[in-house]
């Protein structure tokens, strides 16, 4: 789609008179010979579309006095001129939210005038502003104000408003006022115009005579000013390969990288206008979905207060919010105060570790796992027990309880020593028997084994496997880097009933929007730290540790996982899954379904493991089709952001169920 969207002020900022304005200016011969157009094509170059129209239909005034303009038919159209949200409820109606508008775009060759209502912040639907709708189209904006006094307030208001929106124009209506179109344009950087509106009766002829009081070259208006990517974009993938180096790829893979330019809702937007459906969630970050806007506010609001400050020494709100509101989720919160636990009533809460990604959250919590034990005068408890098909990370330690020979094997001289058995609990058994006294912690994914295949087991299981732990005086890492919010609930160990001793995790901490992790001490370990004694320090820390804007977004996804809507799209995500993908169970080609939660995978019945190219073509079908797939080895499987509409939950399916026919 091609073509700009007029926004006003306010309500009466003229928005139909600009579009009447410009479109005899494009449309009508006399004009356009009389100004700047040598070439003498009859028909008007933009199309016109006002997609919800109240009150007086301006669609019609447009038809009437532009008669060679083609206006489309609005999308809905309310009688009472007052919002569309009220007018459609009065009405008995159901007012078209953002995607059915995106949806309705008229199919047309030719640019689009698209003209908006109200204000940008005017309420779209009950819960979705104007703005939504504005940042949706993707389109240049040009701003219509009226030039009465208080103009240019008016206009920096509304930019503001619209940050993030790519404006090319300021109009302003009415009698010229140089002032406000100089100081507008210092503050923005904007290009400012002016047109006078017609005198008396708006006809034709009067039309025609105010199109050419313009105060500049009207094709102007539609072209930004500063593109923001745009003039960038070229070679864009080429510049790319001369310059980065890719997490997970060969520096010679034959196939491009993906440009993205933007992003909203489970929706990735590429450079050269495709669109595709982001069913990983950005590698299982993204929560509520791209750009949620509570996140988007937070952020903003975050950085016009404080940027970043070191947290040795020092404190902020957003981290100590962020940390309470952590830990009254956890399953040690409020634990009874009894006489016998006095002296530490002050610990009974635990505490959070931030650090910035989870494979440094995974690393605090094997440090801190050790150390407990030195602080119990154990040092000699220096193994770890981590489990097959386990991931947790990138960073030494990490890889060293994750060990995968094919990811990690060249470091194997470099890694520490761990073990690493089956998910059982007999196994494990076994394992701490053998090694009784030795084992510092056993680390584990709660129910799902992401990286590893997204491998999955039952509550009962991980309760087996957390009791022989217990049962042997062996600390339990919960690692929650991926699980966290995706099984249904925040935590993924919480459907077992157990109280990890530390829990892991980062990537939808903010919402997938903020680099973020923590590490959430049980009470008893931060106990064996709550010593005067300085040797006794937990000795770590990082430059970015609780970042107050990270934390701002972070509390901002905290308030909204308090809240009920989100668990109910979990369940709806879950729901869509049972009914749709697990039946390719008794499919040829297919080997398992697994669901928990909003997580989905589906393992297909061929050899070959991580590298079997299969993958690489199943990515490459899908994307064809619209949908982000990335699968592991021989397992696709879907984790889409909660707010992913039925209708993408279905495209997802569908490229899925292609998948299994791409073997
Ligand atoms: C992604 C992941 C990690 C590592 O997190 P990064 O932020 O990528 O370092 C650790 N553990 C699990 C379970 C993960 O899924």
């Amino acid at each position: 789609m091609n073509g700009f969207v007029v926004v006003g002020t306010d309500t009466d900022a003229g928005k139909t008179a600009f579009s009447l304005l410009f479109l005899s200016a494009f449309c009508d011969q006399s004009v356009r010979q009389a100004r700047f157009l040598e070439d003498s094509e009859q028909a008007c170059p933009f199309d016109y579309w006002k997609p919800v129209e109240t009150g007086d239909p301006d669609s019609l005034r447009v038809r009437r006095l532009v008669p060679t303009a083609t206006v489309h038919e609005p999308l809905a159209r309310f009688v009472e001129p007052v919002a569309p949200a009220l007018a459609a409820k009065r009405e008995g109606r159901v007012m078209p939210g953002v995607a059915e508008i995106l949806a309705a775009i008229p199919h047309t060759e030719k640019p689009l005038l698209i003209e908006t209502f109200g204000g940008p912040l005017s309420p779209l639907t009950e819960d979705v502003l104007q703005i939504e709708l504005i940042r949706a189209f993707g389109l240049p904006v040009v701003l219509v104000a009226s030039s009465a006094v208080g103009a240019v307030g008016r206009v920096l208001s509304a930019l503001r408003a619209m940050s993030g929106v790519d404006a090319s124009a300021v109009v302003l209506l009415g009698e010229r006022d140089e002032f406000a179109e100089t100081q507008i344009s210092k503050h923005t950087g904007l290009r400012v115009v002016s047109w006078r509106l017609p005198d008396g009766e708006w006809n034709t002829s009067s039309l025609r005579e105010s199109a050419s009081t313009f105060s500049g070259d009207p094709s102007e208006v539609t072209n930004p000013t500063c593109p923001r990517w745009g003039h960038r974009l070229t070679n864009l993938v080429q510049r790319d390969r001369a310059a980065l180096w890719h997490p997970y790829t060969s520096l010679c893979d034959p196939v491009d990288p993906l440009p993205v330019v933007s992003a909203e809702r489970e929706f990735l937007h590429l450079a050269d206008g495709r669109t595709l459906i982001d069913a990983i969630s950005s590698w299982w970050t993204i929560l509520h979905g791209h750009r949620h806007p509570p996140l988007v506010d937070a952020l903003t609001q975050a950085a016009h207060t404080l940027d970043h400050v070191l947290f040795a020494g020092v404190t902020h709100p957003p981290a100590v919010e962020l940390a309470e509101r952590m830990l009254a989720s956890v399953p040690w919160q409020g634990r009874a105060y009894s006489e016998s636990s006095r002296n530490r009533a002050s610990l009974s809460n635990g505490r959070v570790f931030f650090s910035d990604n989870g494979s440094t959250a995974v690393e605090v919590a094997l440090k801190m796992a050790y150390q407990f034990w030195c602080h119990r005068g154990e040092p000699s408890r220096t193994l770890f027990v981590g489990f097959e098909n386990g991931y947790h990370g990138d960073t030494f330690g990490a890889m060293a309880v994750g060990r995968d020979p094919l990811f990690f094997g060249t470091f194997e001289p470099l890694l520490f020593r761990a073990l690493q058995i089956p998910v059982s609990a007999d196994q494990l058994d076994d394992t701490l028997k053998k090694h009784a006294g030795h084992v510092a912690a056993v680390i584990l994914e709660p129910l799902v084994q992401g990286a590893g295949g997204m491998r999955m087991h039952s509550p009962r299981e991980l309760r087996d496997l957390f009791d022989v732990a217990k049962r042997h005086g062996v600390l339990f890492i919960a690692d929650e880097v991926m699980t966290g919010c995706r099984t249904g609930c925040i935590w993924a160990h919480s459907h077992a009933g157990i109280a990890p001793d530390l829990i892991c995790t980062a990537k939808t901490i903010a919402g997938g929007m903020m680099p973020i992790s923590a590490t959430i001490a049980a009470p008893e370990i931060v106990a064996a730290f709550n010593t005067p004694d300085r040797t006794k320090t937990f000795f770590h820390g990082h430059s970015f540790t609780a970042n107050p804007l990270a934390c701002a977004v972070g509390v901002a996804n905290w308030k909204l996982l308090a809240a009920p809507e989100w668990q109910a799209n979990a369940d709806r995500i879950e729901a869509f899954w049972r009914t749709h993908l697990e039946p390719l169970s008794h499919q040829p080609g297919v080997k398992d379904v697994r669901i928990c939660g909003t997580i989905a995978a589906v393992e297909l019945d061929v050899a070959g493991g991580y590298l079997a190219d299969v993958g690489q073509r199943i990515r490459q079908r899908s994307i064809e089709a619209g949908v982000l797939l990335r699968p592991l080895g021989s397992v696709v499987y879907a984790m889409p952001p909660l707010c992913t509409s039925d209708v993408s939950l279905h495209r997802i399916v569908d490229a899925i169920k292609s998948a299994t026919q791409t073997t």
